[in-house]
């Protein structure tokens, strides 16, 4: 099930980035490190009393060169496009503002909850200040300080509060879900068009009635089914803020999360440029399989290097995904285009793998005999078992003496091991060490 979204909207200044912060938190993930992606960050995962949820950031979705007002309307719509709950934030340094009234009478045409919030209350004294904001129509608003972190609290009580009943969605196992994603014109409707022309297509393009409805279904020749999930870029509706990057990155993200496989197109004639990487390092934070996918392979002229100098630049680029496979095929010759299903297939296998826990414990005690593990001050960190407690993506729990003592570089060594002995190719794993009771 999709968790529910939360965005956050108003004029320029009033502190959207800086909510957008405290709700999320300053986690920052191994891939950000690399690529120094949070500074522009629109779109995260957050979680309030036990609830994850995401959070986007509308202020961080600029639109082109539009006017002033326009900007503010376009980042509206997209709130009423994509959340279930929308932020309102004002400010109650300035009193409400014609701007402020602008999206307030945006906001009047969703059915969607929309809290309204007036930051920069930075103390009890200022709560007076509020007041002239009920003249906004959304009710009564919640006193904020983004600077000092003061009710947040209770706007995201509220804001929980209207999210959509959990439904226990039949979440078929056997159904693999996969999404492709990738930079404009790097092919992938082409890809698209020419896979579901050699496959047996269920239902197609259905417009449901909820936002994320645009998938199609289809049944390979040994009756694996598969729905590919639609992202932006391939629907083309039209609105002015579909065509900018950021919104075709948000979409993206929103599609990752829906997939269990992920498939990053690049474009063979222009290599890899630094939006490939965030979107890549999105879908290995989220856990999800990966496949690299090199399109427009007819465009080169090839000799007998092309290919492996190509896969080096991928490897050397997106290092930290190293585990998937690339696949070079031209949608337009179909040159191993008939190769993805059977990729696919196999990475989601890999992402739903099982290993039994006594062989898990050989290979770790093996790998533990091989490469000692890390001491401090005289102490040896010690690992007394592990177990796998999940998939999609697995996850493997490592109970030891001191979880502190875990070096990152122990934690990579052991994951290699495992990598080298079970066939994890395409999924990401993960290692958690616990104190053990
Ligand atoms: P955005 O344009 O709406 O995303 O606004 P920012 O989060 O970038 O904040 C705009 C300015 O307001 C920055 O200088 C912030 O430091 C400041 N600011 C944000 N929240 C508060 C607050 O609660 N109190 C005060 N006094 N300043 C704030
Ligand atoms: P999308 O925006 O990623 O969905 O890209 P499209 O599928 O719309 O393709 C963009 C352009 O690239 C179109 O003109 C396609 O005909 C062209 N194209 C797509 N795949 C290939 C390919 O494998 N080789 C060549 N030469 N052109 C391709």
């Amino acid at each position: 099930m999709a968790k529910p979204v939360i965005a956050i909207v108003g004029r320029p200044n009033v502190g959207k980035s800086t909510i957008f912060n405290r709700i999320v938190g300053e986690r920052i993930s191994i891939v950000e490190d690399i690529s120094g992606v949070t500074r522009d960050r629109i779109y995260a995962p957050a979680e309030w009393l036990g609830k994850e949820f995401n959070v986007i950031d509308t202020g961080g979705i600029d639109i082109g060169d539009e006017p002033f007002l326009d900007q503010i309307k376009y980042q509206a719509e997209i709130a009423m496009e994509e959340a279930d709950v929308i932020i309102f934030i004002t400010s109650g340094r300035e009193s409400v503002t014609d701007a402020d009234e602008n999206v307030a009478k945006i906001l009047y045409r969703t059915n969607k909850p929309v809290l309204l919030a007036v930051n920069k209350v930075d103390n009890p004294e200022m709560r007076s200040e509020i007041f002239d904001f009920y003249t906004l129509g959304l009710g009564e608003p919640f006193p904020l300080s983004g600077s000092h972190g003061l009710g947040i609290g209770d706007l995201l009580d509220a804001a929980i509060s209207h999210f959509p009943e959990e439904t226990e969605e039949e979440d078929d196992e056997s159904v693999i879900k996969f999404s492709l994603i990738g930079r404009p014109n790097v092919g992938k409707s082409s890809i698209i068009n020419a896979m579901l022309g050699e496959e047996r297509v269920i239902v197609s393009d259905i417009a449901g009635t909820t936002r994320d409805a645009i998938d199609t279904e289809f049944v390979d020749e040994d009756g694996t089914e598969f729905v590919m999930i639609d992202t932006a870029g391939m629907r083309k509706r039209g609105k002015v803020y579909e065509t900018t990057e950021k919104y075709s990155v948000l979409r993206a993200l929103r599609a990752i999360e829906r997939s269990d496989v992920v498939l990053v197109v690049l474009n063979a004639e222009e290599g890899i440029r630094e939006q490939d990487k965030k979107v890549a390092g999105y879908a290995h934070e989220a856990g999800k399989g990966v496949i690299i996918v090199v399109n427009k392979w007819d465009t080169l002229e090839k000799d007998n290097s092309t290919m492996k100098d190509f896969e080096n630049d991928i490897r050397k680029e997106f290092a930290y995904l190293s585990y998937a496979p690339i696949v070079f095929v031209s949608a337009l010759t179909k040159q191993r285009l008939n190769k993805l299903p059977e990729v696919i297939k196999r990475v989601s296998a890999n992402q739903r793998l099982r290993i039994q826990s006594s062989v898990l414990n050989d290979v770790i005690m093996d790998a533990v005999a091989m490469n000692p593990t890390p001491t401090d001050k005289g102490k040896r960190l010690r690992i007394y078992y592990a177990t796998q407690v999940a998939i999609k993506p697995p996850t493997f729990v490592v109970f030891v003496n001191e979880p502190e003592m875990m070096h990152f570089s122990y934690a990579r060594f052991l994951e290699n091991r495992i990598r080298d002995t079970f066939v994890f190719e395409g999924t990401p794993i993960r290692i958690l060490t616990r104190r053990r009771k």
